[in-house]
């Protein structure tokens, strides 16, 4: 078996999409216009599939935030804040992050993706258990298996199965690392948080929500589930992205624990990989103040969403979970479900396309995110694009 033989099942699945017109792991936005509007095939096109839920990327304060920092500080951090030390924009952004929350501290990473890995890797070890909803993100996989702990996996949001497992662990569960999500990102529901909590207290352990899609989106102040839930005294660790919500790139993780700063010596994603970019935490920062006085973005994010729901209800598709800026459509034939992509996107609309095995249950997904920015004209023009092809397949 030569180095590339493994490849051959792709080149020929990818040679026969391509007869088709189906690449939805290759499109290229030729402009950008608007965080929901972009040119692709050089058609003009609503963008839906961008998980740019407050629709900050053209904020003119964070705009304006990132210039100043590439001016003053350079295009490049150019190393590791562990060995080429840390600019002072990085800690601020860390306190920050920790004020919002109300905890002792915060750790700055330099993807979300790295923060799952540095904390997972940084914080576990082959001593230790994990208990992973099944549901979790490749960042999280990734990052159990570069711990070396011990990983057990529990039914997606089911609480009673991760107290069984509980259970079954003993006296060893004080000490256990359990992981769910917010809002989970393939098909947009939300962990049952308090009852994950409930078994949290009965048998101890410690609790870590990924609130990756839900930060900025749920809570009164945009401190995710945990804030909707009522439950943020009882998350041990909250890990978070900039990418999202916030519309930079980055990660975060903050805790009230005292040994949160102790990670960062035992973690390789954060240690050996270069730092955010100074116009990035600029950015994040300026766009970390909008988000906290961001109710009307909430409310217009949730009328977006609602309008989208109903809109894709009321037409006959099988949606993954109740309202949430995540809105799947799930279809059980991988086919006409990549077919499905390409006549939305020859109706003008850009939306993910996610298929086996990254998604749950073998099911094959069109994934919508909805944005703050959208137009209730643009959320309509989505519907429209459904309907038609509702009458078409
Ligand atoms: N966690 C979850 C739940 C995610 O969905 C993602 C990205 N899709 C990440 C972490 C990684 O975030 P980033 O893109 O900032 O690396």
């Amino acid at each position: 078996m030569g180095l590339f033989d493994k490849f051959n099942g792709l080149v020929a699945a990818r040679s026969e999409l391509g007869a088709l017109r189906i690449d939805p792991f290759g499109v290229e936005i030729e402009r950008i216009i608007s965080p929901t509007e972009g040119i692709i095939h050089g058609r003009h096109t609503i963008l839906a599939g961008t998980n740019n839920y407050l629709g900050l990327t053209f904020n003119p304060e964070c705009l304006a935030a990132a210039h100043r920092a590439l001016d003053a500080e350079g295009t490049g951090t150019t190393g590791s804040r562990m060995a080429n030390g840390s600019y002072s924009g990085h800690r601020r952004l860390e306190e920050e992050l920790a004020a919002f929350y109300g905890v002792r501290d915060a750790i700055v990473f330099s993807t979300g993706y790295q923060a799952n890995l540095g904390m997972l890797a940084g914080l576990t070890g082959p001593n230790d258990v994990v208990l992973l909803d099944a549901d979790c993100h490749a960042s999280i996989y990734d990052g159990c298996r570069m711990s070396g702990a011990e990983v057990i996996r529990f039914r997606h949001n089911n609480a009673d199965d991760l107290a069984k497992r509980m259970r079954r662990l003993g006296a060893r569960a004080t000490d256990t690392l359990i992981l769910v999500e917010g809002i989970y990102s393939m098909l947009g529901d939300r962990a049952p948080l308090k009852e994950i909590v409930d078994v949290k207290r009965e048998f101890g352990g410690y609790l870590l929500v990924d609130e990756a899609h839900s930060l900025g989106v749920l809570g009164e102040r945009g401190r995710g589930l945990v804030e909707e839930a009522g439950v943020l005294a009882d998350a041990d660790f909250i890990v978070g992205t900039f990418s999202k919500s916030l519309g930079g790139a980055g990660g975060f993780c903050v805790s009230d624990l005292p040994e949160l700063d102790l990670v960062r010596y035992s973690s390789r994603p954060y240690i050996f990989t270069a730092s955010p970019s100074p116009a990035t935490i600029a950015s994040t920062r300026q766009a970390l103040r909008v988000l906290a006085e961001g109710h009307e973005l909430r409310a217009r994010l949730r009328a977006n969403f609602e309008r989208l729901h109903s809109g894709l209800t009321a037409l006959g598709y099988t949606l993954g979970a109740p309202p949430s800026p995540v809105i799947a459509v799930v279809f059980d034939d991988k086919v006409a479900t990549l077919k499905f992509w390409r006549d939305l996107l020859d109706r003008g609309v850009y939306v993910n396309l996610m298929l086996p095995p990254a998604t749950p249950n073998g099911v094959s997904l069109i994934r919508c995110s909805v944005s703050a920015a959208h137009t209730p004209g643009q959320i309509d023009a989505v519907c429209a694009a459904f309907a038609d092809l509702r009458t078409v397949t």
